[in-house]
């Protein structure tokens, strides 16, 4: 019989580790994640369902330590080869039981790339922050603060806006940096956040690409406040909200590196968001083709099981190649992030436009084969408990963020293209 892990990955190029990793997130989400995930939507606010399984996931088997240095407690992946790849296995296994949680559970470690990855590890902010996060079994969450009320795609469009609609500003006075300004919509905001890695101007208005700064900010700092979480369509263990910074004081080291090279590396950041949005994508595909299994083989019509159908086996035919096709092309993606020697630098437009396409694409097809599979599933389609319409909810949520499809077509065009106006 087939199953989910007959859809083909890139073997040849995987860590050794990445069976075993697979296998505990696995496990993990059979047993934390999977037989609860239904009533995760009324858990939106509280998160008293969803919480032990960021605890046994994140705090208790240690993976929110995964990219600092293994002599501040972490496991090194920061400074592997196979970060790309190893990220890629442990979001799809989650994204498979619940895209919210794989979100929240990526995130943690978005604005740490900006110092935790080689060739720009920030030594003394991982000495800073490690203890935060790897002596603790309790969960610890970071959060990106980029969108702002004016509007998120500017603050992501660097080529033509270049940072001139960021609002919020950072000002240096003696040995600190000063905040003021309103993000919203961060992952892991909502309350939720210990750190955050926030988006600045050091001069409104300008387009110099040295005045973009990325600065750390713990969310205790007098001056931060978190708003409620909203409620959104899905994807609950992922609270998003408010966040105001008004007069916030944080030491001057606290910014990730300095004038130009934070905005360089910064688009790192966007390719392993890119990156973790396909494997969110792969994961959901992969568990929605373990349901229509099920059930295109044990729902009868005219006397045969609903897959003897010619319709019907058309469809699913197209689900496992779209399946297999996004499973291909977000491991070679994710490959392409671990070998910079081939591939060209992470942080290059090419390879933010390469990850933006593979990303539009995958949520695209990936949408279009969900709304077809609520369909040929007729009323049950509707129905909560085939989970079927959770992961629809959820996936449509994976194509608003980091600037929507429209953004991604602009920086695809624009690569491609060589579009100079857009
Ligand atoms: C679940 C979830 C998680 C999120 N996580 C984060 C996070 O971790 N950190 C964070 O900072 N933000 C986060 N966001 C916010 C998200 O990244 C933004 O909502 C997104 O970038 C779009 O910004 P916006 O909503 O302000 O829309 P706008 O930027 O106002 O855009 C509105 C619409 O116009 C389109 N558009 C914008 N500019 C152009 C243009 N030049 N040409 C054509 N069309 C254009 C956009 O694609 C969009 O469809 C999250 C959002 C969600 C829903």
């Amino acid at each position: 019989m087939t199953r989910i892990d007959d859809f083909s990955r890139p073997l040849e190029y995987l860590s050794p580790l990445d069976k075993y990793l697979g296998a505990i997130v696995r496990d993990w989400a059979e047993s934390y994640v999977i037989p609860f995930r239904r009533s995760f939507d009324e858990d939106w606010k509280e998160h008293k369902l969803i919480e032990p399984a960021f605890r046994r996931l994140m705090g208790e088997l240690g993976f929110q330590r995964i990219l600092f240095p293994e002599d501040l407690g972490g496991w090194g992946l920061g400074h592997s080869d196979y970060l790309g790849t190893g990220a890629f296995r442990i979001f799809e296994e989650i994204a498979r039981a619940d895209s919210g949680i794989a979100v929240a559970f990526g995130v943690v470690f978005w604005p740490l790339v900006m110092i935790c990855v080689e060739p720009h590890v920030n030594r003394r902010l991982c000495e800073e922050f490690a203890p935060m996060f790897c002596q603790t079994t309790e969960p610890v969450f970071s959060a990106n603060a980029m969108t702002e009320p004016q509007g998120g795609a500017d603050i992501e469009n660097f080529e033509v806006v270049k940072g001139s609609t960021i609002q919020t500003t950072a000002r240096l006075e003696g040995d600190e940096w000063v905040i003021n300004g309103h993000k919203l919509w961060p992952t892991n905001s909502g309350g939720v956040a210990d750190l955050f890695g926030v988006i600045c101007t050091t001069n409104p208005g300008s387009t110099d690409p040295g005045d973009f700064a990325f600065i750390f900010v713990p969310a205790d700092t007098p001056g931060v406040t978190q708003g409620p979480p909203y409620q959104k369509a899905g994807m609950a263990a992922d609270k998003n909200g408010d966040i105001w910074f008004e007069n916030v004081r944080v030491p001057s080291w606290y910014r990730a590196h300095g004038p130009g090279d934070d905005l360089k590396y910064f688009k790192e950041v966007l390719s392993f968001g890119n990156m973790g949005s396909v494997a969110f994508v792969c994961g959901v595909m992969l568990n929605v083709y373990e349901i229509l299994y099920d059930f295109c083989s044990e729902i009868y019509f005219r006397g045969k099981p609903l897959k003897e159908n010619d319709d019907v086996a058309g469809f699913l035919a197209d689900l496992a190649s779209a399946t297999q096709v996004i499973r291909f092309s977000g491991y070679q993606l994710a490959r392409m992030l671990d070998r910079p020697d081939i591939y060209g630098e992470r942080w290059s437009d090419e390879i933010v436009a390469k990850g933006r396409a593979v990303k539009y694409f995958a949520c695209d097809r990936a949408l279009e084969l969900l709304g077809k599979a609520v369909k040929l599933m007729g009323a049950y389609g509707s129905d909560r408990v085939y989970d079927v319409e959770k992961h629809w909810r959820d996936l449509k949520i994976v194509q608003l963020w980091m600037g929507g499809k429209q953004l991604c077509q602009m920086e695809v065009a624009r690569w491609y293209f060589d579009c100079e106006t857009l």
